[in-house]
């Protein structure tokens, strides 16, 4: 006979959330820890719940990643194989002609704590829960297989892994040569270094919104792209014949947009500033922009930093504001998830208002359709990227 995997105990409280769809059991609701291992069936003194990833520290203790239970480790191998493969399926019916997108976005793909991303011939793979994390190695050749990758790396070195107390790592987990990868995000060619750049080594989850972007430039038109990063709006607008000013703090990051203009043959001028300053910079000289794109990093990373954040996201919104000529277009975003989209259109709003400007609102989006939020996982809706017109 097979062993049976042990119980985690929970709450009713906790019992009902799992029910309602949410997949996380909050150390609180534990009332007695599975007796070994990190693959638990959850309980609630009466009836199977499913089956969790056990976390033993961490504010989430419990990530739930199948509605019945489980019967052993293989099970669960099997289990992330499929959905492994049914998240790239998803991907590739989306996106048929696309070499980079998310593969994997944790709970929205039924897969907590796991994130993949492909960039061409490359794949990196992010863990964000002790489980995830102990399986990296077989998930790294799930993916490697789906993907049929050149090169498997890992980029557990993320802010996500401190929640569970997790070390901070990278490196290749399978496959050989640079950890380069050339792939285009909306259309442009880029390059990446998945072991060395930022994040997973791009930002995906604005691929089409730079996209979007684009469908609004023109040749003629002027536009400048805050926190550029490696240009990902900004290539994009110059490819539809803007001139283009891209902003970034990063000189690595200014280099890189340097390179990807040149590959995609357009004029780019790339300025290694801060963007505040810059946007006062433009500001005091006068200078105007038909379109303006804001794409800062997180401001509020926790609750407490919220008020300071929605200070800055103010005063960036009111200076690319005023630096848009009638008719022009702000692309405003912001990656904080714990700023709601309520609040961060309340911030809009007040710089607006402190403009004297009627604005159009012509679209407010969030993350591609690669990093879908899971409808009553909030926590998984974090990006929003609002296109307004402003009208005179
Ligand atoms: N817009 C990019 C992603 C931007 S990520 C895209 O769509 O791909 C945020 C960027 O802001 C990073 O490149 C970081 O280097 C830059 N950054 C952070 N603080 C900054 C500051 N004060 N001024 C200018 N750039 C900054």
């Amino acid at each position: 006979m097979r062993a049976v995997l042990p119980a985690a105990t929970v709450t009713a409280r906790a019992a009902g959330r799992l029910r309602g769809g949410h997949p996380w059991v909050l150390r609180e609701d534990v009332v007695r820890p599975p007796e070994r291992g990190d693959l638990a069936r959850v309980v609630d003194g009466k009836r199977e719940l499913g089956t969790a990833l056990w976390s033993p520290r961490g504010r989430i203790a419990l990530r739930l990643v199948a509605r019945e239970p489980l019967a052993d480790e293989d099970a669960l191998e099997a289990l992330l194989a499929q959905r492994i493969g049914a998240a790239l399926a998803r991907r590739r019916a989306l996106f048929p002609s696309a070499d980079a997108y998310r593969v994997v976005h944790g709970e929205a793909d039924l897969l907590p704590g796991l994130f993949v991303d492909r960039y061409g011939d490359v794949a990196v793979v992010q863990t964000a829960c002790a489980a995830m994390d102990a399986r990296e190695p077989a998930i790294a050749r799930l993916v490697g297989g789906a993907l049929g990758a050149r090169l498997v790396v890992a980029r557990d070195d993320g802010g996500a892994r401190a929640h569970d107390e997790l070390p901070r790592r990278k490196g290749v987990l399978i496959g050989e040569g640079p950890p380069r990868a050339l792939f285009h995000d909306a259309g442009s060619a880029m390059e990446i270094d998945a072991l060395a750049d930022g994040k997973t080594g791009g930002f995906l989850d604005q691929q089409e919104n730079h996209a979007r972007a684009a469908g609004y430039a023109a040749p003629g038109m002027a536009a400048l792209d805050a926190f550029s990063y490696h240009g990902g709006f900004a290539l994009a607008l110059a490819r539809a014949g803007a001139a283009v000013t891209a902003v970034d703090e990063s000189a690595p990051a200014v280099q890189r947009i340097g390179e990807n203009a040149a590959r995609n043959r357009v004029a780019v001028e790339a300025r290694c500033l801060n963007a505040f300053d810059a946007l006062r910079e433009y500001e005091a000289a006068g200078g105007s922009f038909d379109l303006v794109v804001l794409d800062p990093p997180a401001l509020a990373k926790r609750s407490s930093d919220l008020r300071a954040a929605e200070r800055g996201y103010k005063e960036l919104n009111l200076r690319g504001l005023r630096l848009l000529r009638a008719g022009g277009l702000l692309v405003t975003c912001s990656c904080s998830g714990k700023l709601t989209a309520e609040r961060f259109g309340a911030v809009v709003e007040a710089a607006a208002r402190d403009v004297g400007r009627p604005l159009q609102v012509l679209e407010r989006r969030g993350a591609g359709r690669d990093h879908p939020p899971l409808l009553g996982v909030p926590e998984t809706d974090y990006l929003k990227c609002w296109f307004i017109r402003v009208l005179i």
